[in-house]
């Protein structure tokens, strides 16, 4: 029965981070996988966190009961509040409405599941590059066409911007377009609010579904508002839309699995049918979401103190990554290195597209015990005050050798 089976090309950030567990050598840094880490290299669980998970663990009313389909209510409505705002129209007129699911990626899938099987959409395009899931959970979704749209501009290590517009143009009616709502993956290069406009522009002209991916609001400025403000203002120009909503990184609940789809229609009076659709994707994919997440979400979200709490880590998280991104870009610059580095500073996000090759990337591996993704994406949290030396030294060797 198996004889044919094909063995699958291997995830490349898990098997980074496979290979930097076993690598003996106390140099060794793992810039590969997108997860925070503070000064001492360490995880970092939010002490907000881990007060309210001292409180949970505590309260005795709380069990293990199934969560409906749809999650916790209090979660999905504080995810939507958290995205648009509350003083977005689409809020107000209850034309917004949010599923908690599991974490980023569950968004995506339920949100492009219900695209395909409800609304027979067919076509995705994708920013080249992007997110190294976002394929996957489409092609698995049942789409039949995956088409990239440029995105990266090697050349001026910026945005193609052009080339975006004119992929856009050319794309046919009901594409559905993933777009990146802050901090692009891998690029941490994100389109001006003048582009953003004439992206509008071009996806109403065109009827092109927006489907935005928020996996860093807040964790790439620190402010909320500023991260969410494109998904706000597609919101306001009356699209109809999907986010995918993660809370992976602005809250650390990484393996915890929370994360919200939000829906933002122009018809109130269907929002049933649509979440009644909704409901039966989600009970033939995982029935239902786990809660402890969630709790933790909800509970943060729609408390006052524990929300200004919890701003402030952010704030660390965010500030603690420009801080090694200029320290980088000013040691490969003190250090004469070749090339320009100023890309390293202007990217936001936590990640560098560092423009190192292919071959550059897989000697840091083999040579120096430091471990990015082989298109040079590298996670500016892995840097500490302890290790950025070393990292930018053996940059500079892997550029002049
Ligand atoms: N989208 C993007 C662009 C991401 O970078 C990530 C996390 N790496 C996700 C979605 C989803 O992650 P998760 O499923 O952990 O929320």
């Amino acid at each position: 029965i198996f004889s044919n089976v094909q063995t699958a090309p291997p995830i490349e950030v898990f098997a980074l981070t496979r290979a930097y567990n076993a690598d003996q050598n106390p140099k060794k840094v793992n810039l590969g996988v997108g997860a925070y880490r503070t000064d001492e290299g360490k995880p970092w669980v939010l002490p907000v966190v881990r007060k309210l998970e001292a409180q949970l663990a505590a309260d005795e009313t709380l069990n293990h009961e199934y969560l409906p389909v749809l999650g916790l209510d209090a979660f999905s409505k504080a995810a939507v509040h958290m995205l648009l705002g509350t003083d977005c129209p689409a809020v107000i007129d209850n034309r917004a409405l949010g599923v908690q699911s599991l974490s980023g990626t569950g968004a995506l899938f339920v949100g492009a599941k219900f695209l395909q099987k409800i609304l027979g959409y067919d076509t995705y395009y994708y920013s080249a590059p992007t997110w190294g899931n976002h394929k996957l959970i489409f092609d698995t979704a049942g789409f039949k066409q995956g088409r990239a749209y440029r995105y990266w501009d090697p050349a001026t290590k910026n945005i193609d911007f052009e080339g975006m517009c004119e992929d856009l143009r050319n794309a046919p009616e009901n594409s559905v377009i993933i777009l990146h709502a802050c901090a692009h993956n891998p690029t941490g290069c994100d389109p001006t609010d003048a582009q953003w406009k004439q992206i509008a522009e071009i996806m109403r002209e065109r009827k092109l579904f927006p489907f935005f991916d928020s996996a860093y609001q807040g964790f790439a400025s620190g402010d909320l508002d500023k991260d969410a403000r494109t998904v706000r203002y597609f919101a306001k120009e009356g699209f109809e839309l999907f986010c995918s909503q993660s809370f992976s990184k602005n809250f650390g609940l990484y393996n915890e699995r929370t994360g919200n789809l939000t829906v933002v229609m122009k018809d109130a009076e269907l929002a049933a049918a649509v979440l009644s659709q909704l409901t039966l994707v989600v009970r033939a994919t995982y029935s239902n979401p786990p809660a402890h997440g969630a709790r933790v979400v909800a509970a943060t979200l729609t408390n006052k103190d524990l929300f200004a709490e919890w701003q402030d880590h952010i704030r660390v998280m965010s500030s603690r990554i420009i801080q090694m991104r200029e320290a980088l870009r000013d040691r490969l610059v003190k250090l004469g290195t070749p090339g320009t580095w100023d890309h390293i500073t202007r990217q936001i996000g936590m990640f560098s597209f560092t423009g190192l090759t292919p071959q550059q990337c897989e000697y840091l591996g083999n040579e120096h015990h430091i471990y990015l993704l082989r298109s040079g994406r590298a996670n500016m949290a892995g840097l500490n005050t302890n290790n950025i030396d070393y990292v930018a030294s053996a940059i500079h060797d892997a550029v002049t050798k």
